[in-house]
């Protein structure tokens, strides 16, 4: 089947029986739910943007089959580009506010399935096949995939199998003939309620696996209705919610949910590991999945940027504000971090180089890595200066029933801008506080501060893992340079 449309993928979705709990009740019809709804729909445009803009949301299988650009192996710097600029459409329909647009999970796979050479390498030939097949199932079903790659937060002080005595994060319990058997819990599956696919694969986290570890060491995926997998959503923000007055909370809302395994039988097919720690600490840093993803993700995060200095402006415009300097200045800062983000982007691209396996290109990480550890203080950091431009505007805000109440003659003379009409600037003020303030803004801040994992260890890593050999060549010149006479009389 070539890339899907929106009434495919919704189709799919009404028929999936999966157990999802929300506020206590199991959802039935996702599609019919008044509170998952709007962000089904949202994915659904999606997938219509597909055909809207072929020539860049398309690409083609084996067989010349037109499947999603996400899932292309990139062979050119065109081919990035492609990507970037497939990624950038999606993030823009909803201002990069779905941080799990359905391309997050088809780049991580198309990037493992262009490296199963790693798996071969750690002896585990059969699982790189399924691997491949699994990559060739997604990508010609055009899915949407959810991910649960951390274990839940009971004790970080311990390693990960120790946690609450070992049984309460994710382990194989058994093993039949054709499937293996798994309990326990993972956070934090953003997208459950619409995504095709569950997934599970080693993150950062990976690395408090220890060669004892095996029955932890697991690598698969399912589909979400598989029996034994529960899923228990957090508060829906698109509760009750009026396009007029949550402009973006209505549609917007991508979810998070618990995924609890209760001896569910995974197919053998379908697990790419089953015990092999070293290949489990290996995957996250050998197939060059942090350059991948961080690409998806940072041109995601550039339409975010790009949206609050819009509408910072926007604000500063309308209520005259920009007429002072530290006004300026604070935008002036939201551009800079828009610029360096973009400037990073393109560097990436610029800069990528062959994986040295079969062709496939591989963006240069250093860039992105670096943005990877600024973003989680870069958006924060922009949203604060968004209210400080704004001030009390963003409650400043009567509601659609407001507007079409007996009031309206006064709230159009006395919530009015300078240049704006006071329809046209509670319209501006509810995005804006619906990006930055509402209680869907404050988990898209705190999705910005913890994703990819938190800055402070992502900033520890890239001191670790730079290479430094140039910068220590540098010093070590200037260095050379001094050894003066006298020196050398004290050596
Ligand atoms: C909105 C949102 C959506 C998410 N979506 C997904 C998803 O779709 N899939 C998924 O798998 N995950 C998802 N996550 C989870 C995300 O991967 C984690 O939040 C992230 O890895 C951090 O783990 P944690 O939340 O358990 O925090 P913790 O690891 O408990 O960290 C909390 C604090 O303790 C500190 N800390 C913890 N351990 C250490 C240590 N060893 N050394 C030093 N400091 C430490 C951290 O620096 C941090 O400040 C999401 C998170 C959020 C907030």
């Amino acid at each position: 089947m070539p890339a899907r449309t929106g009434k495919q993928y919704l189709e799919k979705l009404k028929k999936d029986r999966r157990e999802i709990y929300l506020d206590g009740e199991r959802i039935d019809d996702i599609t019919e739910h008044p509170e998952l709804k709007g962000a089904a729909e949202a994915v659904a445009h999606l997938y219509d943007l597909q055909y809207e803009y072929p020539d860049i949301m398309l690409t083609e299988n084996e067989k010349g089959e037109k499947v999603a650009t996400a899932f292309m192996f990139p062979k050119t710097k065109e081919d990035l580009w492609k990507i970037h600029k497939a990624s950038k459409l999606w993030s823009e329909y909803s201002a990069g506010i779905m941080g799990r647009s359905p391309d997050y999970l088809n780049i991580t796979f198309a990037c493992y399935a262009s490296r199963t050479d790693v798996w071969r390498k750690y002896g585990e030939e059969e699982k790189a096949k399924n691997l491949e097949n699994y990559f060739k199932y997604i990508r010609d079903n055009d899915l949407c995939l959810t991910h649960c790659i951390v274990n839940p937060q009971v004790d970080r002080s311990v390693p990960e199998a120790m946690q609450g005595e070992g049984d309460l994060a994710l382990h194989k319990v058994g093993e039949t003939e054709d499937s293996i058997i798994v309990s326990g819990a993972r956070m934090l599956g953003t997208l459950a309620p619409f995504a095709d696919e569950m997934t599970i694969y080693p993150s950062r986290a990976g690395k408090g696996i220890r060669p004892e570890d095996t029955k932890y060491a697991l690598m698969f995926a399912v589909p979400m209705d598989q029996p034994g997998m529960k899923l228990i959503c957090r508060d829906s923000f698109s509760k009750k919610r009026d396009t007029f007055d949550y402009p973006l909370s209505s549609r917007f809302d991508e979810q998070d949910a618990i995924v609890i395994f209760d001896n569910a039988h995974i197919p053998k097919e379908r697990v790419f590991i089953d015990g092999n720690t070293e290949l489990y600490r290996a995957v996250t840093d050998e197939v060059n999945w942090g350059a991948y993803i961080v690409f998806q993700a940072m041109t995601r995060a550039l339409t975010k940027l790009e949206f609050l200095f819009g509408i910072g402006h926007m604000i500063a415009d309308m209520n005259g504000v920009n007429a002072f300097d530290h006004i300026k200045e604070k935008l002036g800062e939201i551009w800079q971090y828009k610029e360096l983000t973009r400037s990073a982007i393109v560097s990436a691209i610029e800069g990528a180089k062959e994986n040295g396996v079969n062709g496939v290109l591989v963006p240069d990480a250093r860039p992105l890595t670096a943005l990877r550890g600024c973003m989680p203080k870069w958006i924060p950091r922009s949203i604060e200066l968004i209210q400080l431009i704004g001030g009390g505007g963003f409650l400043c805000t009567p509601s659609r029933k407001d507007m079409q109440g007996p009031l309206r003659p006064y709230i159009d003379k006395y919530y009015q801008a300078r240049n704006k009409s006071a329809l046209e600037k509670i319209k501006v003020n509810r995005l804006a506080w619906d990006f930055i303030g509402s209680d869907l803004a404050g988990r898209g801040e705190l999705y910005e501060r913890f994703y990819l994992v938190d800055s402070f260890r992502v900033t520890m890593d890239t001191y670790t893992n730079a290479d430094k050999t140039a910068e220590i060549a540098l010093v070590k010149r200037f260095l050379d340079q001094m050894v003066l006479e006298e020196e050398k009389e004290l050596v």
